[in-house]
C-alpha cells in the first residue's frame, strides 16, 4: 500500500441512521440509549422520530469533522425542534446533559406562538438560549440561571441580549448552526480528561465510545393537556410492583421530577392530584405501553413521556436504577414471570452487590463526611463511640453502648474487644491482616491500614486525614464497604435478606458446579455458614478458639510451661473446652464436611505486650514481672510469619497436635452418637516438605488408634496438608501420597510467593495500585499470573501422587469472584471463604458455569 496517497474519505465514518425497525443500530455501535428506541419503535410505541449517530461519527465531530447537517435537519419535520441526547454503551458510564428545543429561532417562534400560545412558545426559546449558553457555548452559568422564566417574553429578550454581550456575536438563528455546535460540543464533552476519569471510575474502558440521539421534540407546552413525566413500574427501593414517578403540565424533559415543582402523582393518590384524574385515557395508555415494555424489553424501565394537546408519545427508557435489594427482587420477579429465565435472573445481580444486603450500609443519599480511608476489608457500616482499648470496648459493650475499636493493629488479645466492638479501625495491615480475617469472621466492619490517618492511642486520640482531632468518646462511623470513616452517625439502611434473596440463591446453587464451603471458626460462625448454605466448613482455624474468654490464661500457662509434662497438664485443661467446641461444630454441620486446621500461628502471638498484660500474667503464674518480661521477649521473633509456627511446632512442640487430634477425634466420636457417623478433616498447615507430613501423621494416627481402644469405638478421618508455601506447590506429588486432600492457602502462598508481609502490606498498597505496579491488591484478588503459576503447579503434581486427590483453596480469595472464576477454570473441587462471603462466592460461580455453558453449547 502506497503510504503517501491522500486518504479517501470512508463513508463508514460517517454514519447517521435514522432509528427504524430495521436499521442497523446496535449498542457497542450507536449506544444503549439507540439500541433501546430502537426496540421501542419496534414496539410500535408512539415515539417520535429519532436519528442516531455512531460512535465513530460523534468521535470524528470531536475532531471537526462533522456529519451532513442539511441532510440530518432533512430528516425531521421542516421547522420542528429537535433534542439532541447522549447514547454510551453502558447507560451508567453517564455523558453530557441533554439540549432540548434546538431549531428555536424568531420565525419558529412565530409559528408556536400562533400554534401553543405567547407565552409557552417564549417559554421553549429561553430555556433553550439559557441551555445552549450555558453547555455549548460555556458562558457564565449565573448570568443566564438568573434569568426569570416566569416572565418569558421579557426573559427571552434579556437572555438574548445577554448572550450577544458575552459571546460578542448574536445567538444563531440558524437551526444548522445551532444543531452543528450542540453536537460538536456534546462530542467534545465526553472527550475531555475530566469525562474521561469519571467514567472509568464507573468501569468504563479508556475508550469507550458516545454516540449521539437526535429526536423531534413532542412539546409539553401548549394547549389542551399537555406535559411531561417519568414512570416506572417498580420501587426503586425496595423493587415491590408500583408505579412510581411524577407528571407535570406545562413542562419539559425531566421538570416532573424537580422537588417543588408542584408535579402530580401518576396514579390516584390520597396524597394529591394524579395524571390517572387528570387526563385518564393516556394514562391508561401509558400503562399500557410500560407493561409491554417491561415483557419485551425483559426489565424493568423507567419511561419518559409527553402528552401533547391529549396524545402521548415516548420519549425515551432505560433500566431502572435501583438499590442492590430492588435489583434481587426485581430479577426474582421477571423470573417469577416467566419474562426471563432463572439463568438469565442470576447473571443479572453482581455478586458484590449481595454484601450490600448482608449487611446494615451508609444509606446511598446520605451526606458522607469522610475523615480517612484504607482497606476495605469487611463490608458493612457501623457507628459508634471511639475506644483505645479492647477492654474500653468491653466496658462499654456491657453498658450497651456501641463502640468502635481503634487499634493501630490487632492482635490475638483484641479478639474479645473486636467481638465487643461495631466495628474496627486500624493503622496498620491489609486484607488478611489479623483484624481484616476476624472482622469478616464476624460480619464486623472493618477498615484497616487507614494509613493517613494519625493514630494516638496513648494521647486517645484519632487525627483525620485532613488534621482534625477526634477524641475517645467521639462518635464515628466505619464504612467497611468502602473503605471510609466517616465523622458522626450518617443515616444507615438495615440488612435484609427476603424471599427473593433465597429464591436466588437456590436457582444459583442449581446451576454451578464448584462447591462453596466456610472458613469458620467458632460455633457461632459455623452458625452463620449453615444459614447462608455453606457446603461444609472449609478451614477452621483451631487457634481462634484459644481467644475466647477464660482460655487465654491456660493457653499462657501452656505457653510458659518449662517441661513437656508442665505442657501437658495446661493442655489437658484445654482438651475439654476444644473438644466442646468441635462437638458443637459438628453437630451445627451435621451431614457436612468440616475441616479442622491443626494450630498454626506463632505461640508469642499469645503473649502480652504491654505492661498491664505482663502484670496480669505474671500474676496468674506467680512469677516476677521481671521474670515473664524476659521470658516474652526470648520468645520473640524477628520474622514470625516465618519462624516458630505452623507445623514447625507440630514437630517440635508435638503435645499441642497431640491434644487437639484428640479433641477432634472424641468430639467425633461423641457426636456420632446422635446422628449419622463424622468424618472429620484434620489438616496441617505450613507444610514445605513431605517429612513434616510423614512425622505428624504418625503421631496422629497414634492418638486416633489410642482413642479407638480407650472408647471401644471406629472412626475415621481424613488427613490433609495446607499447601502455602511456594515448597509444597512444587512437591505436591510427594506431598500428596501422604494426604487425602491438599488445601492451598493463597494467603500466606501469596505473601511468600511476593515476598510481601500481609501484615504490613496496606501502608503501600494503595500507592503500588494507583500507580499499576500491581493491578490489584494480591490479597484481595488472586494473582493469576505469579501465585496461580504455582496453584497450577501444585494441582498438577498433587494429582499426580494421587489421582483424584480433592484440591481446595482456602485463602480469603476463595470469596472473590475472580478468583473463583481461576479456580474453577483451574479445577478446583472447592473454594472456603468467610461466612458472609459464601452467599457471593455461590452466586458468582453460578453465573461462571452459566456463562461457561453458553459459551460452549
Ligand atoms: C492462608 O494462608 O491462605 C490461610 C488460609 O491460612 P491463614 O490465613 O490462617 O494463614
Ligand atoms: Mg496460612
Amino acid at each position: 500500500m502506497d503510504d503517501a496517497a491522500p486518504q479517501k474519505p470512508d463513508p463508514d465514518d460517517i454514519d447517521v441512521t435514522p432509528i427504524t425497525p430495521t436499521a442497523r443500530v446496535q449498542s457497542p455501535t450507536h449506544g444503549g440509549r439507540a439500541k433501546c428506541l430502537q426496540r421501542l419503535v419496534r414496539l410500535d410505541l408512539p415515539v417520535p422520530r429519532t436519528v442516531a449517530l455512531s460512535f465513530r461519527t460523534v468521535h470524528r465531530i470531536a475532531a471537526g469533522r462533522l456529519p451532513d447537517i442539511d441532510a440530518l435537519l432533512a430528516e425531521f419535520n421542516p421547522g420542528a425542534l429537535l433534542c439532541v441526547r447522549p447514547s454510551s454503551e453502558d447507560p451508567d458510564w453517564g455523558g453530557p446533559g441533554a439540549v432540548l428545543n434546538v431549531g428555536m429561532n424568531a420565525a419558529v417562534l412565530e409559528r408556536l406562538s400562533a400554534q401553543i400560545g405567547v407565552d409557552a412558545a417564549h417559554r421553549l426559546y429561553l430555556r433553550f438560549v439559557q441551555g445552549y449558553a450555558i453547555h455549548v457555548a460555556r458562558l457564565d452559568p449565573d448570568v443566564f440561571e438568573e434569568i426569570d422564566a416566569e416572565t418569558p417574553v421579557t426573559g427571552l429578550r434579556t437572555a438574548l441580549a445577554a448572550y450577544e454581550e458575552e459571546a460578542e456575536e448574536p445567538f444563531p438563528d440558524s437551526p444548522a448552526v445551532q444543531l452543528a455546535a450542540v453536537l460538536r460540543s456534546m462530542a467534545r464533552a465526553w472527550e475531555g480528561t475530566s469525562a474521561r476519569l469519571l467514567r472509568q471510575g464507573k468501569g468504563a474502558p479508556a475508550d469507550a465510545g458516545l454516540g449521539l440521539v437526535v429526536q423531534e421534540m413532542a412539546l409539553g407546552l401548549g394547549p389542551g393537556e399537555c406535559g411531561s413525566g417519568v414512570l416506572q413500574l417498580v420501587n426503586p427501593q425496595t423493587g415491590l410492583p408500583q408505579i412510581t414517578g411524577r407528571y407535570l403540565s406545562q413542562s419539559q424533559g425531566r421538570d416532573a421530577l424537580r422537588q417543588g415543582a408542584g408535579s402530580l402523582y401518576l396514579e390516584r393518590d390520597p396524597r394529591g392530584p394524579s395524571l390517572e384524574e387528570l387526563a385518564p385515557a393516556a394514562f391508561a395508555e401509558l400503562l399500557r405501553h410500560a407493561d409491554l415494555m417491561r415483557r419485551r424489553l425483559r426489565a424493568e424501565m423507567q419511561i419518559e413521556f409527553t402528552i401533547e394537546n391529549g396524545r402521548l408519545h415516548i420519549l425515551d427508557g432505560i433500566v431502572v436504577p435501583m438499590t442492590s435489594r430492588a435489583a434481587v427482587r426485581t430479577a426474582v420477579r421477571l423470573a417469577e414471570d416467566g419474562i426471563i429465565t432463572r439463568e438469565e435472573a442470576i447473571l443479572r445481580v453482581e455478586p458484590r452487590a449481595l454484601s450490600e444486603l448482608l449487611h446494615r450500609q451508609v444509606a446511598p443519599d446520605a451526606r458522607r463526611d469522610t475523615i480517612g480511608r484504607g482497606v476495605a476489608a469487611s463490608p458493612g457500616a457501623a457507628t459508634g463511640r471511639i475506644v483505645f482499648t479492647a477492654a474500653d470496648a468491653q466496658a462499654l459493650a456491657a453498658r450497651d453502648e456501641p463502640c468502635i475499636l481503634v487499634r493501630r493493629e490487632t492482635s490475638p488479645e483484641d479478639v474479645r474487644g473486636m467481638h465487643a466492638a461495631v466495628a474496627v479501625l486500624t493503622e496498620k495491615g491489609g486484607m488478611t491482616s489479623h483484624a481484616a480475617v476476624i472482622g469478616r469472621g464476624l460480619g464486623l466492619p472493618c477498615v484497616v491500614g487507614a494509613g493517613r490517618m494519625r493514630f494516638h492511642p496513648r494521647r486517645r486520640m484519632l487525627v483525620s486525614e485532613d488534621g482534625r482531632t477526634f477524641q475517645e468518646g467521639d462518635a464515628i462511623t466505619v464504612d467497611g464497604t468502602s473503605g471510609t470513616v466517616l465523622a458522626g452517625a450518617p443515616p444507615m439502611v438495615e440488612a435484609m435478606l427476603d424471599d427473593s434473596f433465597r429464591t436466588l440463591m437456590s436457582w444459583a446453587d442449581a446451576a454451578r458446579d464448584i462447591d462453596i464451603r466456610a472458613n469458620a471458626d467458632t460455633p457461632a460462625d459455623a452458625q452463620t455458614a449453615r444459614n447462608f448454605d455453606a457446603g461444609g466448613i472449609g478451614l477452621c482455624r483451631t487457634e481462634h478458639m484459644f481467644f475466647e474468654p477464660g482460655r487465654l490464661t491456660v493457653m499462657r500457662e501452656m505457653i510458659f510451661a518449662e517441661t513437656a509434662a508442665d505442657r501437658r497438664a495446661a493442655l489437658e485443661q484445654l482438651l475439654p473446652m476444644q473438644r466442646d467446641d468441635f462437638v458443637q461444630l459438628f453437630r451445627i454441620m451435621t451431614g457436612l464436611p468440616v475441616c479442622i486446621r491443626l494450630f498454626d500461628p506463632p505461640l508469642h502471638e499469645f503473649l502480652p505486650t504491654d505492661r498491664a498484660g505482663l502484670r496480669d500474667l505474671a500474676e496468674a503464674l506467680s512469677l516476677p514481672v521481671s521474670d515473664v518480661t524476659r521470658r516474652v521477649e526470648n520468645m520473640g521473633e524477628y520474622n514470625p510469619m516465618l519462624g516458630m509456627r505452623g507445623v514447625r511446632l507440630g514437630v517440635t512442640v508435638p503435645e499441642i497436635y497431640d491434644m487437639q487430634a484428640r479433641a477432634i477425634f472424641e468430639a467425633t466420636l461423641e457426636a456420632s452418637r446422635d446422628g449419622a457417623p463424622v468424618v472429620p478433616e484434620v489438616m496441617i498447615p505450613l507444610v514445605s516438605t513431605p517429612r513434616e507430613v510423614e512425622i505428624v501423621k504418625t503421631r496422629i494416627d497414634a492418638v486416633a488408634a489410642a482413642v479407638r481402644v480407650e472408647h471401644g469405638r471406629d472412626f475415621t478421618y481424613r488427613l490433609g496438608v495446607m499447601v502455602e508455601t511456594p515448597r509444597a506447590c512444587l512437591l505436591a506429588d510427594r506431598i500428596a501420597q501422604h494426604a487425602h486432600f491438599l488445601s492451598f492457602g493463597t494467603n500466606d502462598l501469596t505473601q511468600m510467593t511476593y515476598g510481601l508481609s500481609r501484615d504490613d502490606a496496606g501502608r503501600f498498597m494503595s500507592d503500588y495500585v494507583s500507580q499499576h505496579v500491581f493491578d490489584e491488591d494480591p490479597f484481595h484478588v488472586l494473582d493469576t499470573e505469579g501465585v496461580g503459576a504455582l496453584l497450577k503447579i501444585g494441582l498438577a503434581r498433587g494429582r499426580e501422587g494421587r489421582p483424584g486427590i480433592t484440591a481446595s483453596i482456602c485463602g480469603e480469595h476463595g470469596g472473590n469472584p475472580e478468583s473463583i472464576a481461576f479456580c474453577r477454570a483451574a479445577g478446583f473441587d472447592y473454594v472456603s471463604c468467610s461466612p458472609f462471603r459464601v452467599p457471593v462466592a455461590r452466586l458468582a460461580a453460578a453465573q461462571l458455569a452459566i456463562r461457561h455453558r453458553t459459551e460452549h453449547a
